[in-house]
């Protein structure tokens, strides 16, 4: 038994059409919680315990510390969150509904890190949220059974915030012998460390996150998926916060299922597919799910970028007008 579920993974005919491929997605984000983290996360907890862990210690008010806290309830085994400031309460009311004690502490995310770790006892297992091969073997679960669902894919697509969902991808990718198989790892214009990372050769610290895609915010990503992109075939492409809205809108509308912007994200990426992998008929997009955005929450996003889209739209036809008529 394992804490996570084996997740279905179904044929998009919505999205087959409007790409003219054959999309896959695989539905991660019906983890019991939310999200494709509980792989990782459970995984690693179960190994904690088995060596002795008596706390489950993590810094995150986002997927991760609701997926430890998750674990820990379930191993029978007490969970301490830490949260930064500016985690919101229902954030920290749903880590709290997992029995989980939440501690707020640090301004930023680096803060509250630092804090949950020089809080660390004996008998205490610190559990990162992507930097720990404990994760990335847990992740790789998900290759694993989308190599028994269905023939090989041409394109894996995945987003990525910090790289442990990607490191995971790739290590399932190896252990089933898909080795040769590309993949397309997105992030948010605001987001994109891991882009920063491949241009310099190395990760670096953005100086700061600005996207509604939060689960995408780590400032800097593991050493790991630098590495990797060596290694494996990888492609990395950024999509603007509309575009990841609108994935999140077509996963509700289409498949009636609620995600984050960071899991949006992937399905926007879809658009870049012909630039980048022209030849890809066959595509698995892993839909990683999140419990961050609430169903108003993304028609409030929604709405907006709509309303941010009429107005561009007026105006440059307020320009071709303009221009017409000054035509002689
Ligand atoms: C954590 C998370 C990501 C990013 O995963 P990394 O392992 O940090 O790259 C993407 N989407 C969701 C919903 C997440 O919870």
């Amino acid at each position: 038994m394992t804490l996570h579920i084996e997740t279905p993974l179904i044929k998009s005919r919505a999205l087959s059409l409007k790409t003219d491929r054959t999309v896959l997605l695989k539905l991660e984000g019906l983890q019991p919680s939310g999200s494709f983290k509980l792989r990782g996360v459970g995984f690693a907890c179960e190994e904690h315990k088995r060596r002795g862990a008596r706390r489950f210690v993590a810094a995150s008010g986002g997927n991760a510390g609701y997926a430890v806290a998750y674990a820990g309830r379930e191993l029978g085994i007490p969970v301490t969150v830490v949260v930064p400031q500016t985690t919101s309460a229902r954030a920290k009311a749903l880590i709290r509904g997992e029995e989980a004690d939440v501690v707020v502490h640090g301004a930023s995310f680096a803060e509250s890190n630092a804090y949950a770790l020089s809080i660390l006892g004996e008998g205490d297992a610190y559990l990162h949220a992507f930097d720990d091969p404990l994760l990335w073997e847990g992740h790789a679960t998900m290759v694993e059974e989308i190599a028994r669902q269905t023939e090989r894919p041409d394109l894996l697509v995945c987003s990525v915030g910090g790289g442990g969902l990607l490191a995971g991808v790739i290590e399932g990718l190896r252990r089933v012998g898909w080795n040769d198989i590309p993949v397309l790892a997105v992030e948010t214009d605001g987001a994109a460390s891991y882009n920063e990372a491949l241009k310099a050769g190395e990760p670096v610290t953005l100086p700061k996150i600005q996207s509604v895609a939060t689960s995408l915010g780590a400032n800097k990503v593991s050493a790991r998926i630098v590495a990797l992109a060596k290694e494996h075939p990888v492609r990395n492409c950024l999509v603007t916060d509309a575009e990841a809205i609108q994935g999140s809108v077509t996963l509700l509308e289409e498949h009636r299922l609620l995600t984050e912007p960071a899991c949006g994200a992937s399905v926007a990426a879809l658009a870049q597919v012909p630039q980048h992998f022209p030849n890809a008929q066959r595509i698995v997009v892993i839909a990683c799910g999140g419990v961050g955005t609430t169903s108003q929450q993304l028609l409030e996003w929604s709405d907006f970028c709509r309303l941010e889209g009429d107005q561009i739209g007026a105006s440059r036809s307020n320009e071709v007008k303009a221009s017409e008529s000054q035509h002689p």
